[in-house]
């Protein structure tokens, strides 16, 4: 091992930017270990904000955290770019070169060494193979994605009230397909963003007339992971407001202006959504490591790699068995924050030399779901209640504390504290709803 070992992350998530985070406030800070972030994008976003990127409820140019700075203050090195190889004999990640918006290179391809490397890039939508996801369905999988939708939707919405000839009944309809979280929250969150739009100038739009919103799954039911009363019940809100749900539905083809299913069902619709599921990167599978048939990395219990005991993946892109039964820790934000909590104490103690024989262990803090401003629920997990049902603000704040949680590991205390007074400030003066 060189003088002053390197630990490298690949992956400034909900996972990797909190272990860069911790591994440089505890070793970085007084060199005991030279840390490096990697990440394809130049700034973090968390991830389960995106669907209220794509509906316009948050605007990511105000939140987002730049990985410069931020490494700055928290003693790692933070390096731009994708990963695209590893060469696991002399320890070096390869990154692609890197290249700009008009497709200029700006650095060439380079590889950094590592004593420690911790794959924690997350997870891409799955799309099954199905013909014509590629090609006419939006996914959420990062924040340009996200924002894309948002600029479809707005300009869909500025075209559609500006036009001469009359609107058509379902001009601007929006189909989603996947009824898990991701799914459900966008939806609710695009009936409330519709609704609010005519404040804004967008009068002609009759969002009962031209906004019709559809979730398809091929499951019996939405939110599997919820209990199956408090899905029903969501269902119920969700075509309360309007939404129309449509389970066992199993999408077989997608074409430019509708989505059709096994069933003969189609559904026409101007914006297609595709959130039914993920995967790893692709390009996890060409590097010689183990993966499962959906490229996650097949990881020990201690989080390194099955191949390898110098590289660990945590997030999403990590296949960890949680039970006898091998069932897989499910890709949430709560397993990642939990897992980069892990490693970091793992890497601290095997750095200073002491032995670390832990298991990480997956704790199930329930699932929580939120409808927009109309409502959330859930169902939380306590060590000797079991499932508890939550709702009303309650369940609200629960939701919102899986953020704080992410920002207080990222910034502490006094300056999480300021971020939310400062975001609160912003909401008194900036319009409900990005406009631009
Ligand atoms: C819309 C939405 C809502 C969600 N809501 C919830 C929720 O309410 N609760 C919950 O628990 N979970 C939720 N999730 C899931 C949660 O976001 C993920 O489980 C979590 O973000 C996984 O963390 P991660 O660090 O593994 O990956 P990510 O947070 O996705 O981070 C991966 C990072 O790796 C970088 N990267 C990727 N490939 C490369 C490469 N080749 N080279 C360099 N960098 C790379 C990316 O730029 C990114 O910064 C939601 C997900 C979505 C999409």
């Amino acid at each position: 091992m060189s003088e002053t070992p390197k630990i490298i992350v690949v992956g400034g998530g909900a996972a990797g930017l909190e272990l860069a985070t911790r591994l440089g406030r505890k070793l970085g800070r007084r060199e005991r270990a030279q840390i490096t972030l990697i990440d394809a994008t130049r700034t973090h976003v968390w991830k389960p904000l995106l669907h209220q990127v794509a509906a316009g409820t948050f605007d990511p140019d105000q939140h987002a955290l730049g990985y410069l700075a931020h490494a700055r203050w928290n003693h790692y090195r933070f390096r731009l770019g994708v990963m695209s190889g590893l060469d696991r004999v002399e320890r070096k990640v390869i990154l692609a070169p890197l290249r700009n918006d008009k497709g200029e290179e700006l650095i060439p391809s380079r590889s950094f060494c590592y004593d420690h490397l911790v794959f924690a890039i997350g997870s891409v939508s799955n799309d099954f193979g199905i013909p014509g996801v590629k090609e006419h369905c939006l996914m959420l999988d990062t924040k340009s994605q996200a924002s894309a939708f948002q600029q479809q939707l707005l300009e869909a919405l500025i075209r559609a009230n500006t036009q001469k000839a009359p609107l058509q009944d379902g001009q601007l309809d929006v189909a989603i397909v996947g009824a898990g979280a991701t799914g459900v929250e966008l939806a609710a969150q695009l009936h409330q963003v519709t609704r609010q739009i005519a404040q804004y100038g967008f009068e002609t739009i009759e969002p009962d007339r031209h906004v019709r919103l559809h979730i398809l799954d091929a499951g019996p039911r939405i939110l599997p992971a919820l209990p199956e009363k408090l899905s029903g019940q969501v269902q119920q809100e969700l075509e309360r407001l309007g939404i129309q749900v449509h389970v066992s539905e199993m999408v077989t083809r997608v074409t430019a202006d509708a989505v059709h299913t096994a069933s003969g069902l189609v559904i026409p619709a101007t914006i297609k959504v595709w959130a039914a599921g993920i995967k790893g990167p692709d390009f996890l599978a060409d590097l010689g490591l183990s993966v499962n048939r959906i490229n996650q990395l097949k990881v020990n219990p201690d989080l390194t790699l099955e191949d390898d005991e110098h590289i660990y993946a945590i997030g999403d892109c990590a296949a960890c068995v949680m039970n006898e039964e091998g069932d897989l820790v499910p890709p949430r934000a709560q397993a990642a924050h939990q897992q980069a909590s892990f490693v970091a104490k793992a890497l601290t103690k095997r750095l200073k030399g002491q032995a670390f024989s832990g298991r990480y262990v997956y704790r199930d803090y329930g699932s929580l779901v939120t409808l927009g401003r109309y409502s959330t629920v859930g169902s939380l997990m306590g060590a000797i209640t079991g499932s508890v049902r939550v709702s009303g603000w309650i369940a609200r704040w629960v939701y919102l504390s899986l953020y704080k949680m992410h920002q207080l590991t990222l910034f502490g205390w006094w300056r999480t504290g300021l971020t939310t007074l400062a975001r609160m400030l912003r909401r008194s003066i900036d319009p409900a709803i990005k406009l631009h």
